[in-house]
């Protein structure tokens, strides 16, 4: 420990706990082809320190996150002055080179730093917005039918934006669901696409993976229809193809990076011209500090960053304080498609959960750190396994 850091900071327990949380209806994931969810894992990571303030987070995944949090990350946290996070991102990135991603433990650590600051964790970083306009992000492949009546109901709900997935056999079937939407409500709400084509393996159905010659022909349909962006329309590590597509195009913007991680894959992306709109998320892609610094190398190339935030409520408020203190932020993902995993089920572990104002924007909760307000008595309830 440095001669300047604080005693009343110094990382005493960390402490995790797996949880399985119910959806209210069976969901069928578009990005896991033939798949029925009906639960999702989180782990819950709080991170205490010789005061008495905890710093919480969450991964998105189950017992394998627990374990590495346990393993990788713990033992090098333990005595360190949990204030100074800034010293231990490079814990985080080892971890991953023998675990699963724990890039999520550095919320825990911000959480802490802006509670002793006594400061909500986006005031401390800038406070460039106050809220932030949010896109309902919808998980299922629909009919166009369907969809428009969905549409119905998310513009009465106050959205401005709707985000689709194209995951049928025949791409020409997604954009039919486009054309419905622009015929039926006309351009009363912006229009994002989501094709998921950045991971490479398959699903327990099969990844169909886009060819080329279909993602531009799907990008071409899109701008033609006044679409504002398409997300993953290659493989992650498709850079070249990537630049290609985007060459092509006038008005669409190309978006993701949401299974990219570490500062120097961003700056790869942004190197290469892959991207208009860079999609890292908080939780799973960074450290959410070390991502205002992809931010910053975004803002200087002239692109825009809008989270990826499909994990957890915890998840969503993390990204959502870290859109409110950069410039270059867009459109914000807010996960809602009911009956099967709507908001409420996102962010089941909180007692105050998330939504939207009248104007369809998100408001920054103005607690001390990120604001996390836990129900401790669903939490413990969910429990299924503990750490720490
Ligand atoms: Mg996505």
């Amino acid at each position: 420990m440095g001669a300047w850091s604080r005693p009343e900071s110094r990382i005493t327990r960390v402490r995790s706990r797996v949880l399985d949380l119910p959806l209210p209806a069976e969901f069928r994931p578009a990005w896991g082809r033939n798949e029925i969810q009906r639960s999702f894992y989180m782990t819950l990571i709080e991170v205490e320190t010789a005061a008495g303030i905890t710093g919480v987070t969450a991964a998105e995944a189950g017992p394998e996150a627990a374990l590495s949090v346990e393993r990788f990350v713990s033992p090098h946290l333990i005595g360190q002055d949990a204030a100074a996070p800034e010293r231990l991102a490079g814990v985080l990135r080892d971890a991953e080179i023998l675990g699963p991603p724990v890039y999520c433990v550095e919320v825990a650590l911000w959480d802490i730093a802006a509670k002793i600051a006594g400061l909500p964790v986006y005031k401390m970083w800038g406070a460039v917005a106050g809220r932030v306009p949010a896109y309902c992000a919808t998980g299922e492949v629909r009919s166009p039918e369907r969809r428009v009546e969905d549409c119905r109901r998310i513009l009465a709900d106050g959205f401005r934006a709707v985000k689709l997935r194209f995951h049928s056999d025949d791409a020409r079937d997604d954009i039919r669901v486009v054309e419905a939407i622009r015929r039926e409500l006309g351009d009363r709400l912006v229009i994002l696409v989501d094709a998921n084509q950045a991971g490479v393996l398959p699903g327990l159905g099969g990844h169909r993976q886009w060819s080329f010659r279909t993602a531009v022909e799907v990008a071409l349909e899109l701008e033609r229809l006044g679409v504002t962006w398409l997300e993953e329309p290659l493989p992650r590590h498709d850079h070249a193809g990537l630049r290609r597509l985007r060459d092509r195009l006038g008005t669409l913007q190309l978006a993701g990076g949401e299974n990219n991680h570490g500062l120097h894959e961003f700056q790869r992306l942004i190197d290469d011209g892959c991207y208009d709109v860079l999609q890292p998320d908080a939780v799973l892609s960074e450290g959410v500090y070390q991502l205002r610094k992809v931010a910053a190398l975004a803002e200087a190339a002239g692109l825009l960053v809008a989270p990826h935030t499909w994990t957890h409520g915890i998840g969503l408020l993390a990204n959502l304080h870290l859109v409110a203190s950069i410039p270059n932020h867009s459109w914000f993902e807010f996960p809602h498609e009911p009956p099967g995993w709507p908001a409420s089920a996102l962010s089941q572990m909180l007692t105050s959960r998330p939504w939207i104002d009248p104007d369809g924007c998100l408001a920054l909760p103005d607690r001390p750190g990120f604001g996390f307000e836990l129900d401790e008595e669903l939490i413990e309830h969910h429990t299924v396994a503990r750490y720490g």
